[in-house]
């Protein structure tokens, strides 16, 4: 159940809301095919040995997969590549209507400046879940070497606006931009989808390419690393293609929105709520990234 008042599904509300059917590219890079030079461990992210074929000797629902990983010592890997994690919504949102309800410009069109996200029938927020995941990713980025902005580092305030987002990104020049979310989807349908930008001319025309490889390199990790399902409910395999976010809209960087589970499925919320499923989520998200900026030269 929603109790408040604002709440907005971040995901299928609102494509419903503005009548927008999405276009869904169905290719032939089913995440089976792609081979991951990082993995999820226990220490962190772990780059695997060159020749391996990228699959965790065991990777169970909840469980690290750390078995078939070695650790590489020197230097960092990510030295040079800067990252923009964007947690979606902000815990003030949903007591601050007239500024999250404002209308932005998202390039084709005008758009709420931001929501106040999903929640779990328990009561936790999507807000306070994609903060504690973007801290999580943010470390382990950092770790390896990478420099990383942050869209919001509390969860107390309002906003930014969802254009004000993509254009941190932007400003930083980011090798690559992950907005961080959890859906507000049916209660009957279960598990993740990664979003990326319909090309669109002179908006995302250049980065709807790369923002889809680094689509197909999230969905890999994250399924590997967490062994939440591909969705249901939306999209297909896992991916979803669509024109209505400001926040891809506007991005200038290849960027995505990963929706990482359904608050509203009761089987999805037990590991949302569960801080070593956020962990397991983070070092995903991680390696995900980790895949495409070090692909992308
Ligand atoms: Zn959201």
């Amino acid at each position: 159940m929603r109790r408040r008042p604002l709440l907005v599904a971040c995901g299928i509300a609102v494509a419903a809301a503005l009548g927008v059917v999405a276009a869904v590219a169905v290719g032939s890079d089913g995440g089976g095919s792609v081979t991951p030079r990082y993995a999820v461990a226990t220490g962190g992210l772990q780059r695997l040995d060159p020749g391996a074929d990228g699959v965790p000797a065991t990777v169970a629902g909840g469980t690290s997969t750390d078995a078939a990983t070695t650790a590489s010592p020197g230097a960092p890997t990510l030295a040079g590549k800067v990252v923009a994690i964007d947690p979606g919504h902000n815990g003030g949102n949903g007591s601050h209507p007239s500024q999250i309800n404002r209308l932005v410009d998202i390039g084709n069109g005008r758009k709420a400046c931001d929501t106040a996200g999903a929640e779990t029938a328990s009561g936790y927020a999507e807000s306070a879940y994609t903060l504690e995941v973007g801290r999580r990713v943010r470390r382990i980025l950092k770790h390896e070497g990478a420099k990383v902005v942050m869209t919001r580092t509390t969860d107390d305030g309002v906003g930014p606006c969802i254009n004000v987002r993509a254009e941190i990104g932007n400003r930083a020049h980011a090798d690559a931009a992950v907005s961080i979310h959890a859906d507000g989807g049916p209660s009957s349908g279960r598990g993740f989808h990664v979003i990326y930008p319909t090309p669109l001319p002179g908006l995302t025309a250049a980065i709807a390419r790369p923002s889809r490889r680094l689509a197909v390199d999230l969905r890999a990790a994250y399924e590997q690393g967490t062994g939440m399902p591909r969705a249901d409910y939306i999209g297909h395999d896992g991916l979803d293609e669509r024109s209505d976010l400001g926040g891809l809209n506007l991005s200038k960087v290849p960027k995505v929105f990963i929706e990482t589970g359904n608050m509203n499925n009761a089987t999805d919320a037990v590991k949302l709520t569960d801080a070593g499923f956020r962990e397991l989520a983070a070092k995903a998200i991680a390696a995900g990234i980790a895949r495409f900026v070090e692909g992308s030269g």
